[in-house]
């Protein structure tokens, strides 16, 4: 394992093996994660290695947040403690939009330009698809090959196992890592589909939204809330004989956009078309993004939004507390077969189940 700065080939294999190996276990229900690397490694020596920017480290540090194993989470929340006093200071853009919208292609452009303009970028895949069908729309390694090998970016795959709780838990706790590790941008990429763009919005400064371009019936599939998510709308593949399409979805968007209310009276957020194939907008795109970021920090707004952020998380982290709690509550679990199937049959009401089994939850 090669643990210095520079991006290895080997460490980013090995890394790629180890998350599959994880996810594996955890599929087949094994829970017992056979890492001995994760295992051997004390926080301490996570800890200094993630703040020295050490790339291999920092694999291993985003494992160990990954991993849903009860010995593996008292270390994980260990290494976030000791984490977080140096987080907080990247620029957080979530990216969404439909499979096949180009968002692997527009972030590889974007990446790039902004590594080359002196940032270190960091690129999260949030794929909470993966843990309803299995597959994974957004783990595929092949991915944002450039920008993978570029030593000033990382990219970090979509971990594929658990509930959509713990994808949530897992998507800040990453979130935190990358900004420890001194990434000035991270870009949280994730699918238009299900909650995952709501999960996204909810954690980062800055949500775009990606649309295919085309008129007409395409537009009628853009939903009301997304629009109150975006902080700004991208017709992306703007290029060639698409850009007039794009140009005229668009116009389409800025419409449907001005009958939503903004959610800052300091920005509106604008619509913009771009070719991540070209490059062809991008950097005007950023350069909007970093507008933003300048008006909502001065208005307070930026700092309003992460306060809200960081209450929301601790109540969802205490959400997932007290569910884990009472799902692995023995007394709970004896009742709980029983009682799930008196309520399947009408017997009990679930409303008098559910007071069982707090009652009995609370006893102890
Ligand atoms: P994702 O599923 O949203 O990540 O989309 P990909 O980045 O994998 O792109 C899906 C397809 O669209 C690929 O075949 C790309 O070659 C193509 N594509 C992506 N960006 C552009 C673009 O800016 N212009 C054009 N013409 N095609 C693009």
């Amino acid at each position: 394992m090669n643990t210095s700065t520079g991006r290895s080939a080997d460490a980013a294999l090995d890394d790629v093996q180890l998350a599959a190996a994880v996810r594996a276990e955890l599929a087949t229900g094994a829970v017992r994660i056979h890492d001995t690397r994760t295992a051997a490694v004390r926080v301490d020596e996570l800890v200094d290695g993630v703040l020295a920017r050490d790339r291999a480290t920092l694999g291993r540090a985003l494992t160990l947040v990954e991993s849903t194993h009860a010995d593996h989470r008292g270390r994980a929340t260990d290494l976030l403690a000791a984490l977080l006093p140096h987080a907080g200071g990247a620029h957080r853009v979530g990216i969404t939009g439909v499979p096949g919208v180009g968002k692997s292609m527009f972030i590889e452009a974007l990446g790039t330009q902004l590594t080359a303009a002196g940032r270190r970028v960091a690129v999260q895949a949030v794929d909470p698809t993966s843990t309803i069908t299995g597959g994974s729309i957004l783990g595929d390694k092949t991915r944002m090959q450039r920008l993978a090998n570029d030593p000033d970016a990382f990219v970090r795959p979509s971990p594929s196992a658990g509930t959509l709780g713990g994808v949530t838990r897992t998507t800040r706790e990453t979130l935190l890592v990358l900004e420890a590790a001194g990434f000035d941008v991270v870009l949280v990429e994730t699918v238009g589909v299900g909650q995952s763009e709501t999960l996204v919005a909810r954690m980062v400064d800055f949500f775009l939204a990606l649309m295919l371009p085309g008129a007409g019936d395409e537009l009628q599939g853009i939903k009301k809330g997304l629009l109150e998510l975006a902080d700004m709308i991208a017709v992306n593949k703007a290029d060639g004989d698409n850009a007039q399409r794009a140009a005229a979805a668009a116009r389409e968007y800025q419409i449907a956009l001005h009958l939503t209310a903004p959610a800052s009276p300091h920005w509106t957020p604008p619509v913009l078309t771009c070719a991540g194939l070209t490059g062809e907008g991008v950097e005007t795109l950023w350069s909007q993004v970093e507008q933003h970021r300048r008006l909502l920090s001065e208005s307070g707004d930026l700092e309003r939004r992460r306060e809200e952020q960081r209450v929301r998380w601790m109540w969802s982290m205490l959400d997932d507390r007290l569910l884990e709690a009472l799902r692995t509550h023995p007394a709970v679990g004896k009742l709980l077969p029983e009682l799930e199937s008196q309520v399947r049959s009408g017997r009990t009401t679930p409303v008098s189940a559910v007071n069982t089994l707090i009652k009995t939850f609370l006893q102890d």
